[in-house]
């Protein structure tokens, strides 16, 4: 565009010699695409001479004219810009070099944008305005209408769908989760949803304002037959920009929308998604546009940003109701399915006894969204826990990759297949030497069974020493590792072949430095070594509470078993793939390198897949004849979840994320600590923290009872914690990793209030 712009003096001469208009002056405007002049003449009447973009077709221009004339006949009380005829009586001009000129009347008064907030009333006469102008267009036919723009929300699928140019890598991945939700929600049914030609832009630039109310639009230049309530969305989008409670402000503009043009079932049902879907390109779009002179083509890029935070927060069942009461429609939509009630008694009945549920009243979670879950009511809840949806909730990388994927192939080990082997490179990649060889199973449980196979297998003994209040899993041999758990209700004890170390808790325990700790593991080595098999543990405590063993423990330890002719196995089942930020994996943190790791929950971001890697020699000692076949284990689906983590980890920056917001958060609540008596001690590592709660600082006696009542209570409050320990009195914090400052800033806010 920049070659052909047109000169003020070119601009005046064409006023001239097509329109007859003598320009007094002419002043060029800010503009997206075209070129547009305030062209004063003698008498001070004022016009805009647009000049369209090369390859504009007439036909476009002309259905633009033809719709200006509906509006101004159908709808005369709202301000909208009229074309004028040139001398010989035409409403588009040749500009010379391809390009197409008009004259419209010039609409002046207050815009929409320098009204903040918006007032209720203003926003219900925006939703009014759009109406009208939606019904004095909804049977007009042109084919110049008929055209394929960006800004038109039926491609914004298309559009959004590469990111890439957005730089802020969590806005990125939010953006990514928008398109994901147009894609599911309205592409589906767009081709059923009723179409007619709309304005298609009626943002707070475009709208006129005056008595309170929204009396004009001018700009019809993004005109396009497409979705109806496309056109509504974006004026919702717009009226909740800069809004404290967007859905309040978007309720107001559907309310007014529907007195002017009542809303079919289905538009109500796509207007959410469609108008998170018109963020999306708006983002995408200014992003790829943006340059170092100008950072942010679209003006209210910061306003759309703020939004999109907000709304990622809002479950669509929600959005869903809140619109459909604004039409006067029942408010209550469920998100389908049963009544929590009737789920519960189904489970009750249907599903063995000891399967446990969160919560004195469980909850029925229905969705989710990054760092957000929402329940069948349509509330939403900030996840503080689930460290298996990793990457975040329903990530739209994951959730294409495995569909991807499923659509496709799914097989197994027993042919040829690229993921398997590509996820093998990138997995030993972010792993040490000697960890080279990998084993892909469903299940932390199974990769920890199968860690034990090997390291029994490679040694020819029996005994495996593990950290007590350590939990590995639920087959019958990591029961058998798993203090938690054999000593726990319903447990029958350590087997004869488990021999046990304190934890070493550095906070509770009877140490405090990793060499007293190691002197505990010596001792039970070296009662008889000739026996021991494998050392497994965790190298943060999860279960046990979130504990960080001492400096140096690890090392020593790790060099008792070897010397007695065992080999390490580092469960990172709760703590790999960045959870602690600095590192990839949290044994890296404690200076020594394993014989075996063990990963599960966030490799798939809540598929199932898992894996044990480890050194050649020990899997040389494992592949003894015996074939190792695993129906499910390594499956192209299954990898290209895995696959697709990774792929996340780096893109979002996540790792980066972890150590930033982890560090921060562990600041905050070292502060709280400070005037909180009931906060004994604070620990961790980026995003996996324990929030260790006691009922005496001097005794450290744990408090499971106030840990109870603190998760019931910020559960009220719309954020998610667990807590665990031998005490049941440890705060567990390990959410999904796109976790904020903002989300920190809430919980430990929300923890403030206890
Ligand atoms: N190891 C550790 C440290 C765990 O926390 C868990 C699960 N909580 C497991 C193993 C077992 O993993 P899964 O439930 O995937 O079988």
């Amino acid at each position: 565009m920049g070659d052909t712009r047109i000169s003020t003096e070119e601009a005046k001469s064409l006023v001239s010699r097509g329109f007859g208009v003598e320009a007094a002056s002419l002043v060029r405007l800010d503009s997206y695409e075209d070129e547009n002049f305030l062209v004063t003449d003698g008498h001070g009447k004022r016009f805009v001479l647009k000049v369209a973009r090369q390859g504009t077709r007439s036909g476009e221009l002309e259905a633009q004219n033809v719709a200006m004339e509906r509006v101004a006949t159908h709808s005369p009380d709202i301000a909208a810009p009229r074309p004028v005829a040139s001398s010989r009586g035409e409403m588009i001009v040749d500009a010379g070099d391809g390009r197409l000129a008009r004259l419209l009347s010039f609409i002046d008064g207050e815009f929409l944008v320098d009204v903040r907030p918006h007032p209720p009333r203003m926003l219900r006469s925006l939703g009014r305005m759009v109406a009208k102008i939606d019904r004095a267009l909804l049977d007009l036919r042109h084919e110049g209408a008929h055209r394929t723009i960006r800004w038109d929300l039926a491609h914004a699928h298309e559009v959004a769908r590469d990111t890439d140019p957005i730089v802020e890598p969590r806005l990125r991945a939010d953006v990514d989760y928008l398109v994901l939700r147009f894609e599911e929600d309205v592409v589906p049914v767009l081709s059923g949803l009723r179409h007619s030609v709309v304005h298609n832009d009626a943002n707070d630039h475009n709208v006129l304002v005056s008595r309170g109310g929204c009396s004009g639009l001018i700009d019809f230049g993004d005109l396009v037959h497409t979705a109806t309530v496309f056109d509504l969305a974006i004026a919702v989008e717009n009226g909740m920009l800069g809004e404290e409670e967007p859905l309040v402000a978007g309720a107001e503009v559907v309310a007014g929308y529907h007195e002017g043009l009542p809303l079919e079932e289905q538009e109500l049902e796509v207007l959410f998604p469609s108008l998170c879907a018109r963020l999306a390109v708006s983002v995408v779009i200014a992003s790829r546009e943006a340059s170092p002179e100008n950072p942010y083509v679209g003006v209210s890029q910061r306003a759309v940003r703020a939004l999109i935070s907000k709304l990622m927060r809002i479950s669509p069942d929600r959005a869903l109701r809140a619109f459909r009461g604004a039409t006067g429609r029942a408010a209550s939509v469920g998100a389908g399915g049963r009544s929590s009630a009737s789920t519960l008694e189904l489970r009750k009945r249907l599903l063995g006894r000891n399967l446990g549920l969160s919560y004195a009243s469980p909850l029925k979670i229905v969705r989710g969204a990054m760092q957000y879950l929402f329940d069948d009511s349509g509330r939403a809840y900030l996840d503080c826990v689930n460290n298996v949806c990793h990457v975040g909730h329903s990530h739209a990388g994951v959730v294409r990759a495995i569909a991807r994927q499923a659509a496709a192939l799914n097989t197994n080990t027993r042919y040829l297949h690229d993921n398997i082997v590509e996820l093998a490179e990138r997995l030993t990649a972010t792993l040490p030497a000697p960890l080279r060889v990998c084993y892909f199973v469903n299940s932390g449980s199974e990769a920890n069974d199968l860690a034990m196979r090997m390291a029994k297998a490679h040694t020819g003994r029996d005994e495996m020493l593990v950290l007590d209040g350590a939990y590995h899993g639920t087959t019958a041999a990591d029961i058998g590792v798993s203090p938690y758990k054999f000593d726990g209700p319903g447990g029958a004890g350590a087997p004869s072949t488990t021999r046990r170390i304190p934890m070493p808790d550095p906070y509770r325990g009877a140490h405090r430095t990793g060499e007293e700790y190691a002197r505990d593991v010596r001792g039970v080595v070296e009662k008889r070594p000739e026996r021991l098999a494998a050392f497994i543990a965790e190298p943060l405590l999860g279960v046990g509470g979130q504990v960080v063993p001492p400096a140096g423990f690890f090392a020593s330890a790790f060099k008792a078993v070897r010397a007695a002719g065992g080999i390490t196995i580092a469960d990172e089942v709760q703590t790999g793939f960045g959870r602690v930020g600095s590192k990839w994996w949290a044994f890296e943190l404690h200076d020594v390198i394993p014989d075996i790791v063990t990963m599960g929950k966030p490799m798939g971001n809540g598929h199932p897949i898992a894996a044990v890697v480890t050194t050649e020699e020990i899997a040389a000692s494992f592949a003894n004849g015996m074939e190792y076949f695993n129906t499910y284990g390594g499956n192209p689906v299954s990898c290209a979840a895995a696959l697709a983590v990774l792929d996340a980890i780096e893109r979002d920056e996540l790792r980066a994320n972890a150590s930033r917001v982890g560090d921060e958060l562990t600041r905050r609540l070292k502060e709280l600590q400070s005037s909180k008596v009931s906060i004994g001690d604070v620990r961790g590592h980026g995003l996996f923290l324990g929030v260790d709660l006691v009922r005496d600082r001097d005794t450290k006696a744990p408090d499971g009872e106030l840990a109870r009542a603190v998760i019931e209570k910020l559960k009220s409050e719309g954020i998610l914690l667990s807590r665990d320990g031998p005490g049941k009195n440890v705060l567990k914090i390990k959410p999904p990793m796109p976790f904020s400052l903002e989300n920190a800033d809430e919980l430990v806010g929300a923890l403030g209030h206890l």
